[in-house]
């Protein structure tokens, strides 16, 4: 998809970008904390194939907790809703994304939803393959479909760095494990799940990504459906429930949009309706939002009436 620079966008990007010496480059996975606090990039994608951008859009980072919204999708049209809910719930969680508390206070052990920590290590539990490799190029394949990219891969420094020092995941894995909510091998999983995390891609695919979303399943490149309307709605849903960790009830009022943000300093958005929006930049918020890409979703509303309240 070819994207036009636009002028107002880089604008309102130069805007945002005022305030990130405010925010705080993620550096609990160690390889995350070497981008450029600086770095801002955004680009639109348009469901009859039209892009714009600003800021450097060839710049990869990896999808970190916005993989989540991917795994959803594929475990949902692989074995439907009612096996998937079984395994996790649908209720956002005050909590932050890696706590463990609920687990142990719920009856079940159930996650509460997909996008905590503990709910996408159960969905990437179900993903299908013989074994890690295959799981990981399953999750890619698809991915490569959604923003119709067959280059798509994922950044094995990342994924070490993370499946190295990722204790806390593990925890919730063997928690999970001993309850009886996940089966498998838990190294295997973290394998899985820290590749898919590490998943790089600009924020034009990102966008493509949103606009699949944003257009009920249909690719924007190529008017296929790629993703079944009720299981891009599934996931819409989700993303303004809990997409923004526990952020997303203010993010709901004030930008009013389906988001999922990662730690990379990434967000995607999917305006029902309107259009993808890809977003990357580093630095975050004390809650693990981007902190300029929020500001700049502040902008956008105010601008382009984003809400769909
Ligand atoms: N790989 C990260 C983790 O599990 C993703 C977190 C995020 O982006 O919220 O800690």
């Amino acid at each position: 998809m070819a994207c036009q620079r636009n002028e107002e966008l880089q604008e309102l990007l130069n805007e945002a970008k005022k305030v990130a010496n405010e925010g705080k480059v993620a550096s609990y996975i160690p390889a995350l904390q070497r981008e450029n606090p600086d770095t801002l990039s955004c680009a639109i994608a348009y469901p009859d194939g039209q892009c714009i951008s600003a800021g450097d859009i060839q710049k990869n980072f990896t999808l970190q907790s916005i993989s989540k919204i991917i795994t959803l999708a594929l475990v949902l049209m692989d074995y439907g809703s009612e096996h998937v809910f079984h395994k996790v719930g649908m209720e956002p969680t005050g909590d932050p994304f890696n706590s463990i508390i609920k687990l142990e206070t719920s009856s079940q052990a159930k996650p509460l939803n997909p996008m905590i920590n503990a709910g996408a290590l159960s969905v990437t539990s179900m993903i299908k393959g013989k074994d890690a490799t295959e799981k990981v190029e399953y999750i890619l394949d698809f991915v490569r479909k959604l923003c119709h990219d067959p280059e798509i891969t994922y950044c094995k420094d990342v994924a070490i760095s993370e499946f190295t020092t990722s204790f806390l995941n593990r925890s919730l894995c063997y928690y999970m494990k001993g309850a009886g909510v996940i089966h498998g091998n838990v190294e295997e999983i973290m394998e899985v799940y820290t590749k898919q995390c590490a998943i790089s891609m600009n924020c034009l695919q990102l966008a493509i990504i949103g606009a699949v979303f944003a257009g009920d399943g249909i690719c924007p490149v190529t008017q296929e459906e790629v993703i079944p309307k009720n299981v891009a709605r599934i996931c819409k849903t989700f993303m303004v429930t809990c997409g923004m960790y526990n952020a997303s009830g203010e993010f709901a009022i004030k930008i009013g949009v389906p988001a999922k943000s990662g730690v990379s300093g990434g967000i995607m958005c999917a305006v029902p309706g309107r259009f993808g929006i890809g977003i990357f930049g580093p630095p975050l918020n004390e809650i693990g939002n981007s902190h300029t890409g929020m500001r700049l979703l502040e902008l956008f509303q105010e601008k382009y009436d984003l809400s769909m309240f």
